[in-house]
């Protein structure tokens, strides 16, 4: 059948359902360039308000996944289980999570992104570790996996154009929050791995795109079914981005303190979503006993083994993980001090994130340098007992100017009150086939 894109729109405006036909040809014109980006933005708009339905969401993501390559591993006897986070501050979990699902065993064809505003990236945390090349072709992300039933990789360029075409055009139109259009952006590029099993860890909170557990529940329910609907298994478990996760934010520091996890000398919160997302990705691989396969990887330091393995077959230098002191670090450091005594109420990851983007950890335009040594260290959390004028942060940065400018908004992260309270639960629900 023809189609014209602006039926298509005006169909969509008005509250139509678009049919799979429709969906594909949409999708194929736009990524070929027949339908232009100010059709695609008005879609994109329309879907804002009218939303996609199941059937509809399904379309969108296959016509999406297939507008490039199809990773197959259906070849390599293990099962291939990723992980992914819709992003938060100080979420370093890919980093240890990864190898040590694969030194229980069970193949990770990992590909991750960049920060993305006030949120950090993967790739660019392993950048710290010199030498580290995340940008790798289809033939060696197969030789990495095969060798090491681990491949730590940034997305290609051949996987999901159509996505990688409307995720910009989104970002320049006010069409980024829409669950529909962020759970196949999402989908269509995990769908793409030859995946057996995806977990997703869906941020609520202050630091989280979903502030309220609605929205965060909303987008993880979505995800799951559009997951199962390709037939690859999908929990997705919705976590707490009230605080960011762990004691660093920026990027080496964040290398050092994943190190730690897996030396078994991590922080609490890191370390327990760390088991707690392996211990489903294991599940979904058909491990038994996942939590304790995991704690032995810790304790014999096969995990550390792994990241170490891995990081040299990207072209790492993996004594910088043996010795994290060898890693960057910015030469200025500054402390942000308690005003008042009290308990920390508040410890804001999206003002911390935001500050530590501004420094340097991170990036205002896509073409931004990310500084490696640039970061914060949080010495006091949300529950903390502290006195007025002791350390709440360490700070490390490289530009007077820059650290004048973002002290009182890092001061501003913190609230502290005569009563404390707990920090929230960090790992909040679990979404899966069996609870949608
Ligand atoms: N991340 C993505 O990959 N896509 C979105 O739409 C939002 C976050």
């Amino acid at each position: 059948m023809a189609y014209t894109a602006v039926d298509l729109i005006e169909h969509k405006r008005d509250g139509g359902k678009l049919s799979g036909d429709a969906i594909d040809w949409l999708i194929r014109a736009y990524t070929d360039g027949g339908v232009a980006d100010y059709q695609m933005a008005a879609m994109a708009m329309a879907i804002m308000w009218q939303g996609l339905d199941d059937e509809e969401l399904g379309a969108w993501t296959s016509a999406m996944l297939h507008s490039g390559d199809v990773l197959d591993f259906s070849d390599i006897g293990l099962p291939k289980i990723d992980k992914h986070s819709t992003g938060g501050v100080g979420d370093k979990i890919s980093i240890p999570l990864a190898p040590l699902v694969a030194a229980c065993g069970v193949a990770v064809p990992m590909m991750s992104g960049r920060g993305l505003g006030h949120t950090g990236g993967t790739l660019d945390k392993l950048e710290s570790i010199p030498g580290f090349n995340p940008r790798i072709d289809q033939s060696t992300f197969r030789a990495i996996l095969e060798e090491h039933n681990l491949v730590l990789a940034g997305q290609s360029g051949t996987i999901a154009p159509a996505d990688r075409k409307l995720y910009s055009l989104r970002d320049s139109t006010g069409t980024v929050p829409s669950i529909p259009l962020i759970s196949s952006s999402i989908m269509s590029k995990k769908l793409a791995e030859g995946l057996d099993g995806l977990v997703l860890d869906v941020k609520t909170g202050s630091g989280a795109f979903m502030k309220d557990l609605e929205s965060s529940r909303s987008l993880a329910r979505t995800m799951v079914r559009i997951g199962e609907r390709h037939e690859v298994s999908t929990v997705a478990l919705v976590t707490s981005m009230e605080q960011p996760l762990g004691n660093e934010v920026g990027n080496a520091n964040e290398i050092r303190e994943s190190v730690d996890v897996l030396r078994g000398e991590g922080p609490n919160d890191v370390t327990e979503l760390t088991l707690a997302l392996g211990e489903v990705m294991l599940e979904l691989a058909g491990v038994d006993g996942g939590r304790e396969r995991l704690e032995i990887a810790i304790s014999s330091g096969s995990g550390l083994a792994k990241l170490m393995e891995v990081a040299r077959a990207h072209g790492g230098d993996p004594s910088v993980l043996e010795d994290t002191s060898l890693l960057d670090v910015a030469p200025h450091e500054a402390t942000v001090e308690a005003g008042e005594s009290g308990y920390v109420t508040r410890c804001d990851a999206l003002t911390i994130g935001a500050a530590a983007t501004r420094l340097g950890a991170g990036r205002e335009r896509t073409d931004d340098e990310v500084d490696h040594g640039v970061g914060v260290t949080l010495l006091a959390k949300i529950g903390d007992r502290v006195e007025r004028g002791n350390p709440l942060a360490r700070v490390r940065y490289r530009d007077e100017t820059l650290w004048e400018s973002q002290k009182a908004r890092l001061e501003s992260a913190w609230t502290i009150a005569a009563h404390g309270h707990h920090a929230p639960d960090l790992v909040i629900e679990r979404i899966d086939r069996t609870t949608l």
